[in-house]
């Protein structure tokens, strides 16, 4: 057997970060098995599904790298389809029409709950004769469930999960305009797409049961169901908009990586041993299905922080530079020259150890952007004293001689002029910094010092001294 699976989103807004982890897992199981992951678009509600939507899942798909296998399917122009299986299954008695009234709904279920029942359809045209139909009702179809036994689910994730069928009623499976009900497109789309496992969230377990029904009617093959636990906020709450950004795009926006968020979600609600970093390779070659956990595992935007710092550090320096080369330009407000590319490429090793996002690293790097004469930040300011410029003016002087200009001569000379001054390093190197990078903050200043070169140091120093 070829495994199939499938992601099967509502487009009705951003890709939850739950979403994005069903779509890994159900993408890491298929690959796995050597098998197929398949996406399907669940747009059947018009007035919700936007467009935009649709747009934004696949973007952050891609942006993840899970994109799918073979072409995305659209629910709605399958509806033909389903409607036509709403009508087999009358013709095959499995199903059949009902004429009740939205009224007399409201009034049956008005008296089940008066009657402390709770409400549920009463199966009243189950065995009626259609001849006694009503003129004027359009009618649905029901499915004729069984009323009596129950329905056994055996669930990867939560095991054996029995309903008895007495819970379940006589659903819905074709509107009286002729439109599918969701239940039964899911079904016919996951008969028809093949799906052998189904790996979603635990919010549709109780909708496995009257999925089952209608596979069993159809006398289709069962797929395997996994329900896993939804994401919770590290309160132990159901994760919602209170503990912060829902969208898998939100991540990318505050500069995470995309393999740090798959390897994050990987391990939210599976593990493999002890295992905190897991490549992509060794993903493929554990994720069997087993490791799944029946708790819900808690969404801890500082775990995933420190694994974004440990890929941004594995990231090549050129990568780097290219993924934050727009919001460098951006905030530079002009294209990056050819000399500011080789100063960042020169900087990137120090300026990644420092970064724990692509968002931290674009504002570190912004020191290879910026053109001189620099504005200087206020603390910077404040560190250029009368005094301090004394210092600067003398030393850049010296500076003049410093052969050969590397990060290393540069630290000799510094500790060697700070000494024969009566100065301590830190009141030789702090101006420096402030008046070469505009800031009190950057990578070792000797390095930064050595990658702008001696004409550009001097020519900084110069821009802040020569007005004393
Ligand atoms: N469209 C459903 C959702 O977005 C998923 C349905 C399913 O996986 O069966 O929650």
């Amino acid at each position: 057997m070829t495994v199939v699976t499938r992601f099967a989103p509502s487009p009705t807004g951003f890709l939850h970060i739950g979403g994005a982890r069903t779509a890994l897992f159900n993408k890491l199981f298929a690959s796995h098995h050597g098998g197929k992951y398949l996406l399907r678009i669940e747009d059947t509600d018009k007035k919700r599904s936007t467009q935009d939507a649709i747009d934004a899942i696949h973007d952050a798909l891609s942006w993840l790298g899970l994109d799918c296998d073979g072409p995305v399917i659209s629910q709605s122009a399958q509806r033909e389809r389903h409607a036509e299986i709403a009508e087999q299954l009358v013709t095959a008695g499995h199903a059949y029409k009902c004429y009740a009234t939205p009224e007399e709904l409201t009034e049956m279920r008005a008296r089940q709950k008066a009657a402390g029942k709770p409400t549920r359809y009463d199966g009243r045209w189950r065995d009626r004769d259609p001849a006694d139909a009503p003129a004027g009702v359009d009618s649905v179809i029901r499915l004729r469930a069984p009323q009596d036994g129950k329905t056994v689910l055996q669930d990867m994730v939560q095991g054996e999960v029995t309903v008895a069928n007495d819970q379940l009623d006589d659903m819905i499976l074709l509107r009286s305009d002729g439109s599918p009900t969701y239940m039964l497109s899911v079904v016919v789309d996951d008969h028809d797409m093949g799906i052998t496992h189904i790996i979603r969230g635990d919010d549709h377990l109780t909708n496995a049961f009257r999925q089952i029904l209608l596979f069993k009617a159809m006398g289709w093959q069962l797929p395997i169901f996994g329900h896993v636990p939804l994401i919770h906020g590290p309160d132990g709450a159901k994760l919602s908009k209170r503990h912060g950004a829902l969208g898998a795009e939100s991540y990318r926006e505050m500069g995470f990586l995309p393999e740090a968020l798959r390897n994050y979600l990987l391990r939210l609600g599976w593990g493999h041993g002890d295992d905190e970093i897991i490549t992509d390779e060794q993903a493929k070659e554990w994720f069997d299905g087993s490791g799944l956990g029946k708790a819900p595992a808690r969404f801890d935007t500082a775990k995933l922080t420190a694994l974004n710092a440990h890929y941004l550090k594995a990231t090549g320096n050129s990568k780097l530079a290219e993924l934050i080369k727009p919001n460098l330009e951006k905030a530079a407000k002009t294209p990056l020259t050819d000399l500011n590319t080789q100063r960042l490429l020169a900087g990137m090793e120090s300026l990644k150890e420092r970064a724990k996002t692509l968002n931290d690293l674009t504002d570190s790097a912004a020191l290879y952007v910026r053109q001189r004469p620099l504005d200087l930040e206020p603390k910077a300011a404040k560190i250029l004293s009368d005094v301090a410029i004394a210092v600067l003016i003398e030393a850049r002087k010296s500076m003049e001689h410093i052969q050969p200009w590397t990060a290393d001569a540069i630290e000799k000379w510094a500790r060697r002029y700070a000494e024969s001054h009566d100065l301590k390093l830190g009141q030789l190197a702090q101006p420096l910094r402030a008046a070469i990078t505009g800031s009190n903050v950057s990578p070792p200043i000797f390095e930064v010092i050595a990658i702008f070169g001696q004409d550009e140091t001097l020519s900084r120093i110069s821009d802040i001294t020569k007005d004393h």
